[in-house]
C-alpha cells in the first residue's frame, strides 16, 4: 500500500491567515506548552527523547540525546538558539514553515526553552529574508500579548524572553558555531569543535542550536506523545518531515511524509517528472549531498536507508532534475557556490573550492582532459576529512557522485562545445 502524507506542521498552511496566532489556537495551537508546564523540565526531555526526534537540520542527531548533554545547572544562563539560517541550496522547509505558521516554532521554542532550563531564546534568521524576520517578530509580538511568552508563562512561574536576530547572509552561519560566533557580534567562522554548544556555545555558556522544523516538531510531540510520533516513519528514523520537491516535477513544493517514503511515492503525488521528459538525477539532501539517479528511485527516505546507498539524508531537499539538464553544469554551478560561500578559514576548502572550479569550468567550455577527471577527484580527496567543518567535506559530495554515475558527460566536456552542454534557454533558468 502507498505510504500517504502525514501533514502536522503544514496541516492549515493553505487556509486564509494561516500565520495568525488565532488561527494556530483554532486548531489546538499551544496545547502542547500548557503540558509541558504541568510536567517537570526532566519529563519534557524525556518525552522527547522517547518520540525518536532527530535533527531535522540535516545531521539528524538525537534531539532528547542532545538537549541531555546539558550540564547541571549552575546557576548561571543556558541558551535556546535556532538555527533559521537556512542556506543549501534546495533547501526551502524552514523559510516556508516560519512564514505559513511561525506559532508552531514559537511554541516549540517555549517548550524547549522551558525542558532546558533557558530564561532567553534566540531565532537566527537567515539575513536576505526580511519578510520572514517581519513575520517572526510580529508572531513573537503576538505570543508576548497572550501570555506564551515573557513573565510567568500561562501563570507557571517560569519566564522566558525571544530575541529574532537576522544574519548578515553567509552561508557558512548556518553551520553551528559560526552562526554563535556571529549571534555574538563577531565575524562568522566556525570553532573548533569539541567543546560542542551544549557545554561552551553562546557568550561561553551551555546552549542547544536546534533546527526550525526541529523545535516546531517539538508542540505535536507533547500534544500527541511520544508513541503517536513514533507511529510514523521507521524503528530508528521515526516522525514525520518536510520533503521539498523542486526543479522538473509537475507540482513542486511541500510533501510532509512520515521518514521512509520514496521519490517514486512522493512524485506520484507531485504528478510526476514533467510531461514528456524522464528523471534523469535527483538530489536527496540538498546540494552536499552525494547525487541519486533513477535507480535509487525505491531508496527509503530515512537516515539509515539512504545512508547504506551511498549518501546522506540530509535537509530533504529533492532536486529533480530531467534529461534535458547536464550534470557538468549543474555540478559546476554548486561549487562556484560553495567557492563562494567558503569562509576561508582553513586552507583544504578555501584553496580546494576555487581549484574544482577552475578545472569544472574546463569540461563546461569542453576543454578539460582525461587527466582532469583525475585530478578533480583527487581535489575532492584532499579536502574530504581534512576541511574544518562541514561546507568543505559537502562541497565534494555532488562532484564524485557525479563523476561515479555520469563519468561519460565529463569524458563528453573534453570535447563537447559548451552551446551543447548549456544552451541558452536552459542556462537562463538553472
Ligand atoms: P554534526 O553531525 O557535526 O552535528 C550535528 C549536531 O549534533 C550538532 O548540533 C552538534 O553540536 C551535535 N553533536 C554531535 N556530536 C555531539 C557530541 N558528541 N556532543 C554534543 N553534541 C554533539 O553536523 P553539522 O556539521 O552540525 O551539520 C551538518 C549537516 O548540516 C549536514 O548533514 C547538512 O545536511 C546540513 N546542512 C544544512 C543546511 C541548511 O540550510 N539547513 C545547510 C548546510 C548543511
Ligand atoms: Fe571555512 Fe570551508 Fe574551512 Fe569550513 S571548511 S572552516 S567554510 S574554509
Amino acid at each position: 500500500m502507498p505510504t500517504t502524507l502525514t501533514p502536522v506542521l503544514s496541516a492549515h498552511w493553505d487556509e486564509p491567515r494561516a500565520w495568525s496566532l488565532t488561527a494556530y489556537e483554532r486548531h489546538g495551537g499551544y496545547r502542547g506548552l500548557r503540558r509541558a508546564l504541568t510536567m517537570e523540565p526532566a519529563q519534557v526531555v524525556q518525552a522527547v527523547k522517547d518520540s525518536g526526534l532527530r535533527g531535522r537540520g540535516g545531521a539528524g542527531f538525537p534531539t532528547g540525546m542532545k538537549w541531555g548533554f546539558l550540564p547541571p545547572p549552575d546557576g548561571g544562563p543556558r541558551y535556546l538558539v535556532v538555527n533559521a539560517d537556512e542556506s543549501e541550496p534546495g533547501t526551502c522547509k524552514d523559510i516556508p514553515t516560519m512564514l505559513a505558521s511561525p506559532q508552531h516554532l514559537i511554541e516549540g521554542v517555549a517548550i524547549t526553552s522551558y525542558a532546558i532550563g533557558c530564561a532567553h531564546a534566540f531565532i537566527y534568521v537567515r539575513g536576505e529574508v526580511l519578510h520572514v524576520l517581519r513575520r517572526l517578530q510580529k508572531a513573537v509580538e503576538e505570543a508576548y500579548a497572550a501570555g506564551y511568552l515573557g513573565q510567568d508563562v500561562l501563570g507557571s512561574g517560569y519566564s522566558l524572553d525571544v530575541t529574532v536576530h537576522a544574519g548578515a547572509g553567509a552561508y557558512i552561519c548556518g553551520e553551528e558555531t559560526a552562526l554563535l560566533d556571529s549571534l555574538e557580534g563577531l565575524r562568522g567562522q566556525p570553532r573548533l569543535k569539541p567543546p560542542f554548544p551544549a557545554v561552551a556555545g553562546l557568550y561561553a555558556r551551555p546552549t542547544v542550536v536546534n533546527n526550525v522544523e526541529s523545535v516546531a516538531s517539538v508542540p505535536g510531540i507533547l500534544r500527541g506523545g511520544a508513541e503517536w510520533f513514533t507511529g510514523m516513519g521507521t524503528e530508528r528514523s521515526a516522525g514525520h518531515g518536510l520533503f521539498s520537491l523542486s526543479g522538473h516535477v509537475t507540482r513542486p513544493g511541500q510533501y510532509e511524509a512520515p521518514l521512509g517514503i520514496t521519490l517514486r511515492e512522493l512524485l506520484d503525488m507531485a504528478g510526476g517528472v514533467r510531461e514528456g521528459h524522464e528523471l534523469k538525477f535527483w538530489t536527496p539532501g540538498g546540494s552536499s549531498t552525494p547525487i541519486f539517479t533513477a535507480e535509487h528511485l525505491d531508496v527509503p527516505l530515512d537516515y539509515e536507508s539512504v545512508g547504506k546507498a551511498g549518501s546522506m539524508l540530509g535537509t530533504r531537499a529533492l532536486q529533480i532534475f530531467d534529461e534535458t539538464v547536464s550534470v557538468v553544469r549543474a555540478v559546476t554551478r554548486w561549487t562556484e557556490f560553495y567557492k563562494h560561500e567558503s569562509c576561508g578559514k582553513c586552507t583544504p576548502c578555501r584553496e580546494g573550492t576555487y581549484w574544482l572550479v577552475q578545472v569544472l569550468q574546463r569540461f563546461e567550455r569542453g576543454q578539460g582532459t582525461e587527466a582532469d577527471i583525475e585530478l578533480l577527484l583527487d581535489l575532492c580527496d584532499n579536502i574530504l576529512g581534512r576541511s574544518f567543518c562541514a561546507l568543505g567535506d559537502g562541497a565534494t559530495s555532488c562532484i564524485t557522485s557525479a563523476v561515479q554515475y555520469f563519468r561519460d558527460e565529463f569524458e563528453a566536456g573534453t570535447h563537447t562545445p559548451a552551446d551543447v552542454l548549456f544552451p541558452p534557454e536552459r542556462s537562463a533558468r538553472f
